[in-house]
């Protein structure tokens, strides 16, 4: 018999056996990780230059594993892509958000969440429904909530999502095209988007003040955005020069560790400014 059994396992790869062993464990410990309430949310602060106020934040996920520690989203939302549990995730995701907004509506506050979106989020026709659903039973308006979408997840997916998008649009959720510049996608096709922001890869910030060839590209994106009528945030804002740039190109909206680093919500709370009586 277990002559036998050494045959069979040797017809196997080893190495590739290897690779189907762990990649078994990883989605286990991940599928745990999201029904044992591993996953934390952090908030990243986004001002609006003309007033300088804390207008929103976006919000990203974090693993905090029971041995590996606390996991940035690189090392594990690929993974989930590629596994479809990245579903489970966004869904997770939402819920967070809009239960943080629900709070700060109470508190008479008028700030933003966005949520970043994934390709296969997209091709699930029920998302709007379900993000309806959410923000109907906790009393949240639509437009306090935004959901980040990359140029490569809009294009990756094998259905167009653009009636996910104009069902999300109606319903009066804002849309934000994340990572902008970095994709393949046409200006023909965003144009045809429901989208209100646009927000520009921090590979076009890094730098921007002492490099003249960036500045008048950053400068040309903040118009195109302007002038498709969308609201402009520049992402990885690192120093006050930087920030300097950004104000005298009249980027709307912020965001980076010189505005503020990913915060868990006490945090967060910290920075905004103090609830309004209501
Ligand atoms: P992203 O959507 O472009 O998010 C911004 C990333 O840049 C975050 O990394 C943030 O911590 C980092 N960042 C912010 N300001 C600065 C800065 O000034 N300098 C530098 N160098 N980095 C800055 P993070 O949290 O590690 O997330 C990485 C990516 O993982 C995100 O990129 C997003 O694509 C993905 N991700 C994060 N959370 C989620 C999620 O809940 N769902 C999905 N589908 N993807 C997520
Ligand atoms: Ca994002
Ligand atoms: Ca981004
Ligand atoms: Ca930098």
């Amino acid at each position: 018999e277990a002559k036998r059994l050494r045959n069979e396992v040797a017809l196997y790869d080893p190495e590739l056996e290897a690779d189907r062993l762990s990649h078994l464990s990883l989605l286990s410990e991940l599928e745990a990780a999201i029904a044992q309430g591993q996953l934390r949310q952090v908030l990243q602060p986004k001002r609006r230059l003309r007033d300088g106020r804390i207008t929103g934040a976006e919000a990203l996920v974090r693993w905090q594993h029971p041995l590996r520690g606390w996991l940035p989203p690189a090392e594990f939302v690929p993974f989930a892509e590629s596994t479809g549990r990245i579903r489970q995730i966004t869904q997770w995701m939402l819920r967070r958000a809009i239960a943080t907004l629900a709070t700060w509506c109470a508190q008479g506050r008028d700030v933003a969440i966005a949520v970043n979106i994934s390709t296969l989020d997209l091709q699930d026709g029920q998302l709007p429904a379900r993000i309806e659903a959410l923000l109907q039973a906790a009393g949240v308006p639509a437009r306090l909530l935004q959901l980040e979408l990359t140029e490569t997840g809009l294009m990756a997916g094998s259905q167009d999502p653009i009636h996910v998008l104009q069902s999300l649009s109606r319903l009066g959720v804002r849309l934000a095209i994340d990572d902008f510049g970095t994709g393949q996608s046409s200006l023909a096709y965003l144009q045809r988007l429901p989208v209100h922001e646009l927000k520009i890869d921090r590979s076009f910030v890094d730098g921007v003040d002492r490099d003249a060839k960036r500045q008048a590209l950053l400068g040309s994106i903040i118009t195109l955005g302007h002038g498709l009528g969308l609201e402009v945030t520049a992402e990885g804002v690192e120093t006050e020069a930087e920030l300097a740039v950004l104000h005298r190109l009249g980027c709307d909206l912020v965001q980076g560790y010189w505005v503020g680093k990913p915060l868990p919500l006490a945090h967060f709370d910290a920075l905004l400014a103090p609830a309004l009586a209501c």
